[in-house]
């Protein structure tokens, strides 16, 4: 639309030129003042994001793909074309259904997962979600023994070789080396059978009841992560790290990758799963921003 008015404004007489200048000057000005609200409100709405651009980011996810891991009880992720291709309107259209199960790839367990009164998804604070964590790396260990435990002596080693305790309020991510081993479901999970009768076989590493107790009484979490199918480990059958840390509302983000380009500390994280109403866990998008 200025492009018209400029090339106009260009054909007529010259006396008339300065009421035209002005009236042209005016109306840049509005476009500028109009603008200028615009970016303003962009300003405030993306402040984080604008931040972030300056520094690195480290996707921590999975992709959903018939490849995802689940849980050998749990539903798979299923995606159906609706349409795609050319409609006979012309313009190309592509939309799909999916289907899954909260439990699978990379996702959060929210509270109610193991405690009945605990918050769903929907309901967990964005203050549980996005902030200052560390990294604690067991995989020299745990790619030795598909069952190891992490423990509260692997806590107490990255406090004295950092030369701090783990700061209040972080998001504290395992890693166990894994998830390099995702989608090999032999590998990462200890079998490729499903079924109930498949839970027996699970071998992976987790986080020993030990250990949740200790970060529980000890320090002050506001979630965890690991880089397994789950925080307990394979072989467990009480599930008490998941009831020991879901019971203080402390969520579990699992199936984590690419933690091996984190450093033990300096970094954030966002973590963001659907907004699941009641939802026990759901599908979650989780990067880290390195500091700079
Ligand atoms: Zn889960």
């Amino acid at each position: 639309m200025l492009y018209v008015i400029a090339k106009h404004s260009l054909v007529i007489k010259f006396k008339k030129m300065k009421t035209s200048l002005i009236l042209l000057l005016l109306f840049l000005f509005s476009i500028y003042a109009c603008d200028d609200r615009r970016t303003t409100s962009q300003d405030s709405s993306t402040a984080l994001h604008e931040g972030a651009l300056g520094r690195k980011l480290v996707d921590l996810s999975h992709v959903y793909s018939d490849k995802t891991i689940y849980w050998v009880t749990a539903k798979e992720f299923k995606l159906d074309t609706v349409f795609k291709g050319r409609t006979d309107k012309g313009f190309y259209y592509s939309a799909n259904n999916f289907s899954t199960a909260e439990h699978g790839g990379t996702h959060i367990d929210a509270p109610i997962h193991f405690v009945e009164e605990g918050q769903s998804v929907d309901e967990i604070p964005l203050e549980k979600l996005i902030g200052k964590a560390i990294k604690v790396d067991v995989s020299s260990k745990a790619m030795n023994n598909s069952d190891y435990l992490i423990n509260i002596d692997d806590f107490m080693e990255w406090e004295t070789r950092e030369k701090t305790k783990i700061p209040n309020g972080s998001i504290v991510l395992l890693q166990t080396g894994f998830s390099k081993y995702y989608p090999d479901k032999i590998k990462y999970l200890g079998t490729d059978e499903r079924g109930e009768h498949a839970v027996q076989e699970l071998h992976f590493p987790g986080l020993s009841a030990e250990g949740a107790e200790w970060l529980v009484e000890h320090r002050n979490i506001n979630a965890i992560g690991i880089d397994t199918p789950s925080i307990d480990y394979g072989q467990s059958e009480y599930f008490k790290s998941h009831v020991i840390l879901l019971s203080q509302n402390i969520p579990a983000f699992e199936n984590l990758t690419n933690l091996d380009k984190l450093p033990n500390k300096g970094f954030e994280i966002i973590a963001l799963p659907m907004k699941i109403q009641g939802g026990s866990g759901a599908p979650l998008r989780i990067i880290a921003v390195l500091d700079e």
